[in-house]
């Protein structure tokens, strides 16, 4: 990842690794506090309405941080997200 941000102070998405910088960010447990492990795109409504496979979520991650300008392009975008976003909370076996 070439973004600014340090990953060691700020909390990021267990899922899709977005930081989470702002209250509204924050993604819902079930009952509609907030959950900070993962962001609201992910999680707005509890971690058991969480659906979808390691490879949907890069497939929707690449386009979506080449135009935030992440990246360059997406093979390196999709070669970045294949490498970080296993290290996350939620795709760890
Ligand atoms: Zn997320």
């Amino acid at each position: 990842m070439n973004t600014t941000f340090d990953p060691a102070t700020t909390p990021v998405c267990q899922s899709c690794g977005m930081p989470l910088t702002q209250p509204d960010q924050l993604g819902r447990h079930a009952d509609g506090t907030p959950n900070p492990e993962y962001c609201v795109y992910c999680c707005p409504e509890g971690e058991e309405k969480m659906t979808g496979t390691l490879e949907e979520m890069i497939d929707f991650c690449v386009p979506v941080e080449v135009k935030l300008g992440l990246f360059p392009d997406e093979p390196s975008a999709r070669a970045a997200l294949s490498a970080y976003l296993p290290t996350l909370r939620r795709w760890k076996k």
